[in-house]
């Protein structure tokens, strides 16, 4: 994604979800997980859950076990279970059962699957063998673009960051196969590993649609280089970061004159796309591969698109795409054993029809009272928030002022959309999975398309109501949180007030905070990119903002892996604030008022934090820990858990945290944005 405009907690319940107090009297103190040898002012994460972490088994096929949400099996097996229900009902024809059901069904058919070779995707290697010249080659691009096999040209509707309430179309870098563009430059052994690998995938794909392996090693070579070019135009995951500079609407004749190779109007009269300006996020990148398109021989181009369509479409082909493609993911991952055929369609038809099956969610899990009470918390913290804004030295009343108008403008959306996808134009057959992928990508594209250049549709959600997550999107103002969080650890209808505002509670002051973090503070109430800040407020807000990415640039995580605090710096604050604010919010009810009455023998205010340590309950693999702390916006579990407690004189009290603790910071070097 070119902006980073959602800044989701991708969290989630787990299997210790089934509490081991359980089914006398609920409890939600995992007290077993405690590590009680750990002192809470040396590693909080590690207190709360080291007996959990030693003793937790990653299973072969998953790249972790906790609480995130790509990781959460529970979850995904519920979603598994309404698939491989729907997928054996008879469904009217056209109906949304009908339409997850025979797409699940398709994706389990490997049978037909793997009969069918690679023949889905050879009219397109067909159509690159035909290109004849640099426009024919844009033009391919384009058309393939619009059923979703995406190379060098990243499109998409949605908010003019300075009109948000227009939609105009983007176009972002793109044309990568790794994940970062410094993957391509990194040179220490595990980096060198990945790129080792991902040639010799490259090579295999090309092997397997008949080239003998000398010729397929050196058509990954020449793919391989292409990316590496490209790459090179890329801007970094932090630079992408900058709000500003990733934003620059540009008339279509000018960069067509510009960029002559690329051709821009023709490319777009080929997307179907009526407009005279787009917002060129990363201009710099069209500028090389306009250069490149000149520079780089036709037929190396032709291989460079042979490989990206191979890649693409590897994992919808037979069983020997499929193994390729998964070898390469261990060595990126560590992941050493390919997840069921069951788990990867669930996680398919949860990412491409995900308002469709969230429709079969909700309806059978979602309890719909759990709304009101939700509801009830995020004023509960708004109104929290809005105190730390009146109380914080270091802001001016004006700008005091403007905080609190934006605060009180946050849009709620809480357990799913008042308005589904259509997807009445997706055609879905249970003997045709290739097809039905194309069915709705096309679907996808026409979606972006018929948003260019009209209003914006507010209603409009970008994560489906079963995902265990949250988020903000400072377009609309809004935060965002599906039916899938509501639900233990991070809600329960039964748990004490301690327990939900450490748990759904510091995620909703997290997402709120985001509107007032490093990117969310230079949005104003209505979504734009705008400055509402005074001069001396804003370069404090900087200063404190700096202190947020040095504290964690400083925690290691692995070897010589550091946190970059730069690339994490958002998140980071969302955290450190929404601690505070869910605090301070836990504090208005009456079991926040008391502070002797024990659950478990803990505190209330130590129950707070037991939480949200306990809503990070993550362990991964090594490899896996390495990709997410280069490419992933937040920091790894233990640090959301003990990087902003280090910061909270609440958290010293109630754990009676002492100076030569290993996490203790004296005063001036806590964070305080809040
Ligand atoms: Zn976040």
């Amino acid at each position: 994604m070119n902006k980073v405009l959602y800044t989701c907690l991708f969290l989630g319940c787990l299997g210790a979800c089934n509490n081991p107090d359980s089914p006398a009297k609920k409890s939600f103190v995992d007290v077993n997980g405690i590590d009680s040898s750990i002192k809470p002012g040396d590693n909080f994460f590690r207190y709360v859950n080291g007996r959990w972490y030693d003793t937790a088994k990653i299973a072969d096929d998953q790249t972790g076990v906790g609480s995130y949400s790509f990781m959460n099996i529970p979850q995904k097996q519920l979603l598994q279970h309404i698939l491989d229900s729907v997928a054996q009902t008879q469904n009217a024809a056209g109906s949304i059962d009908q339409k997850v059901g025979d797409f699940y069904a398709s994706g389990m058919d490997t049978t037909t699957i793997n009969q069918r070779g690679y023949e889905p995707i050879r009219p397109i290697l067909a159509r690159i063998d035909a290109i004849s010249d640099v426009p024919s080659l844009v033009k391919f691009v384009a058309s393939e673009l619009k059923t979703g096999n995406y190379s060098f040209i990243g499109f998409r509707g949605s908010s003019d960051d300075k009109n948000s309430g227009f939609n105009i179309a983007h176009v972002n870098q793109a044309g990568i196969g790794l994940p970062d563009r410094d993957y391509y430059f990194k040179t220490d052994s595990s980096t060198l590993a990945i790129q080792q690998g991902y040639e010799k995938y490259i090579g295999t794909l090309f092997q397997l649609t008949g080239s003998n392996p000398a010729d397929g090693a050196k058509q990954a070579e020449v793919a391989y280089g292409i990316e590496k070019q490209i790459a090179a135009a890329h801007k970094t995951n932090i630079e992408i970061r900058d709000v500003h500079t990733n934003y620059n609407k540009v008339a279509i004749s000018s960069i067509d004159k510009a960029q002559p190779n690329i051709g821009w109007t023709a490319l777009l009269a080929d997307l179907d796309a009526k407009t005279d300006s787009i917002d060129m996020a990363q201009p710099g990148y069209y500028d090389k591969l306009n250069v490149l398109l000149k520079s780089v021989p036709l037929n190396d181009w032709k291989t460079y698109l042979k490989a990206r369509t191979l890649e693409n479409y590897a994992t919808a082909l037979s069983a020997p795409f499929v193994s390729a493609s998964f070898e390469f993911t261990k060595v990126l991952s560590g992941q050493a054993k390919e997840k069921s055929r069951g788990q990867i369609m669930t996680d398919n038809v949860d990412r491409l029809l995900g308002q469709a099956l969230g429709q079969l969610y909700v309806k059978r899990y979602f309890d719909e009272d759990a709304k009101k009470r939700v509801l009830d918390l995020v004023n509960n913290l708004q109104k929290a928030f809005e105190n730390r804004i009146r109380h914080v030295d270091w802001m001016s009343d004006s700008t005091k002022q403007k905080a609190i108008e934006k605060l009180y403008a946050i849009t709620k959306k809480i357990g799913y959309p008042d308005k589904w996808r259509d997807y009445g134009n997706v055609q879905i057959e249970r003997t045709k999975y290739f097809e039905n992928l194309l069915s709705i990508a096309k679907n996808e594209y026409q979606f972006q398309l018929a948003k260019l250049n009209k209003p914006v549709d507010r209603t409009e959600w970008v994560a489906t109501p079963s995902t265990v997550t949250a988020y903000y999107n400072p377009n609309f103002n809004e935060i965002v949180f599906p039916a899938g969080i509501l639900q233990f650890p991070y809600f329960d209808f039964s748990a004490d007030d301690a327990i939900n505002y450490g748990g759904i509670g510091m995620v909703i002051g997290h997402e709120m905070t985001h509107a007032f973090d490093d990117q969310g503070a230079q949005y104003d109430k209505d979504g734009n990119v705008k400055n509402w800040w005074t001069k001396e407020d804003y370069e404090k807000f900087r200063v404190k903002t700096k202190q947020v990415i040095d504290l964690y640039s400083s925690f290691t995580v692995l070897d010589t892996v550091h946190i970059k605090g730069a690339l994490t710096v958002g998140e980071n604050a969302a955290d450190n604030g929404g601690i505070a604010i869910a605090y301070d919010a836990f504090k208005m009810t009456s079991e926040g008022q008391d502070s002797t009455g024990k659950i478990n023998g803990f505190t209330p205010d130590q129950r707070f934090f037991l939480s949200i340590a306990r809503i990070w309950r993550v362990k991964t693999r090594d490899a896996f820990l390495r990709m997410y702390v280069n490419t992933n916006p937040h920091s790894p579990a233990m640090w959301r858990v003990n990087g902003p407690v280090m910061s909270r004189p609440e958290f010293y009290r109630a754990f009676n945290v002492q100076p030569g603790d290993s996490n203790y910071k004296p005063e001036d070097q806590r964070i305080k944005i809040w």
